[in-house]
């Protein structure tokens, strides 16, 4: 029988100390407060930062955006990936390292697993150790820690779609929708099984930036290296002896950057698609150098030009402005600019006209000839607003229901509205008008439509 898949080792990794390790608790921190604090802090009387699908409303702090203002969402994720691009020309998969939450994510259920098993070794022994009352106990206060944090993030995310507190007393009195139920198991059950079992697998099989980011490569970027010119030949050896007469290079072959490494892979072995930058062998590397007393830096962040030519890190440096970067940087402050700016110039309401489809035109008393619309405003400030309505483009067109309407901050309202033209005034047929919408506070914002003269 042919096997589809390869069979999977499971790696044990072992923990690491040193200043890599400690951005990744920094970026761990950072991210997690972000993601798990942000639904909670309100904005007035309302939550900062929620994208209410149902209401088809966005708030992000006193932003609202309506599904009118898609494109700023769309030029959002356009310069979220070209910072991507931009940052992973320059310095690799840093976003791998340290950010991805799939990093943050098997982190937080790395030290959760070490709390409770224990580190490498002991983890390693349980795992092949029977059955027990004290394994039996471990795994399962592993299991339900784990499974915690997954609905935990579950109920968090969910609360970026709801409000968050009062998701909270739905879940306390257990009254959720069946979507709320769906998306805080399916996320927690996701984050559950990418976290503590997939690991590794998603980075290598199922990540597509993984796959793409090797195009975004050059020989200046920067990338986690193994000094091979200082290391080999590798080998174990007395502190006694002088390496050097030995023939011996600087590595002293304790593999102990492959048992840290979180994909398995031994970076004495060059460049790898599996590596994510995560620099836990740059760590555990320089504290061996620190023990046998040779210099830091066996393996480090480095270029593959810079290995090849021998640069410091002045020359690595001076590669950073090169095209390739130049290029990335002018499209984003170009777009950042141009973001900030319609932002900024954004009249802050919304306004759709909608024809009754029931009556096309109609005759009505006064010998007038009718047609009847329905107005949609939306008043995207955060305080009530006063709009006038006027309508123009052909002469003699009158709009005869309310011109003035009041709409609360961060609401939506339907004027149905009637406009009259004195039968005769225009040849029969469709004529273009313009609905001309005024706030008192800010700004006016002009929409055609048609008015249809019957024969
Ligand atoms: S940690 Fe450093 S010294 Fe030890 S095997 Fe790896 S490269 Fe060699
Ligand atoms: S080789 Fe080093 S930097 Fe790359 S994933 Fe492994 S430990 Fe992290």
């Amino acid at each position: 029988m042919v096997s589809l898949y390869q069979a999977q080792k499971k790696i044990y990794p072992r923990s690491v100390k040193g200043l890599f390790a400690k951005w990744r608790w920094f970026f761990v921190y950072a991210t997690q407060i972000f993601f798990y604090g942000m639904p909670w802090l309100q904005w007035g009387d309302r939550q900062a930062m929620l994208f209410d699908l149902e209401a088809r409303r966005f708030y992000i702090f006193g932003l609202v955006l309506y599904p009118q203002d898609v494109v700023y969402l769309a030029a959002i994720l356009i310069i979220s990936a070209l910072l991507l691009f931009l940052f992973t020309a320059v310095a690799g998969r840093q976003w791998c390292g340290y950010a991805c939450p799939q990093t943050v994510y098997t982190e937080i259920y790395l030290w959760i697993e070490k709390k409770l098993e224990g580190d490498r070794s002991a983890r390693m022994r349980l795992d092949a150790a029977p059955m027990s009352a004290s394994k039996f106990t471990r795994k399962t206060l592993k299991q339900m820690a784990w499974i915690a944090v997954g609905l935990w993030t579950g109920f968090t995310f969910v609360g970026y779609f709801t409000p968050i507190r009062d998701l909270a007393v739905h879940v306390a009195q257990w009254t959720l929708g069946p979507w709320e139920i769906f998306w805080i198991f399916f996320y927690g059950f996701a984050t559950y099984g990418n976290a503590g079992y997939m690991r590794e697998q998603v980075c290598m099989y199922m990540c597509p930036y993984a796959r793409f980011q090797s195009a975004m490569f050059d020989k200046d970027t920067l990338i986690v290296t193994y000094d091979a010119a200082r290391g080999e030949p590798r080998g174990a050896r007395s502190r006694k002896t002088d390496h050097r007469a030995a023939g011996l290079g600087d590595c002293v072959d304790c593999t102990l950057c492959v048992q840290v490494c979180p994909t398995g892979i031994d970076i004495r072995e060059g460049l790898q698609y599996e590596c994510i930058s995560c620099a836990a062998c740059i760590d555990v590397c320089n504290d061996v150098m620190d023990k046998v007393g040779y210099p830091r830096g066996l393996i480090r962040y480095s270029t593959e030009n810079a290995l090849e030519k021998g640069w410091g890190s002045k020359e690595i440096w001076r590669q950073v402005m090169r095209p390739r970067v130049l290029v990335y940087s002018a499209i984003l402050a170009a777009l950042c600019i141009a973001l900030v700016a319609s932002l900024f110039m954004r009249t802050p309401f919304r306004v759709d006209i909608v024809r009754d489809r029931a009556t096309l035109a109609r005759i009505v008393d006064g010998n007038k000839i009718e047609n009847v619309y329905r107005v949609q405003i939306m008043n995207a400030t955060e305080k009530p607003q006063t709009y006038e309505l006027s309508v123009a483009g052909m002469p003699g067109l009158e709009l005869v229901t309310d011109k003035s309407v009041t709409i609360d901050g961060a609401q939506g309202l339907w004027v149905p509205v009637r406009l009259q033209l004195p039968y005769g005034g225009a040849q029969s047929g469709s004529h273009e008008i313009q609905f001309q919408v005024q706030s008192t506070e800010s700004g006016r914002v002009n929409e055609k439509s048609v008015f249809l003269v019957p024969r």
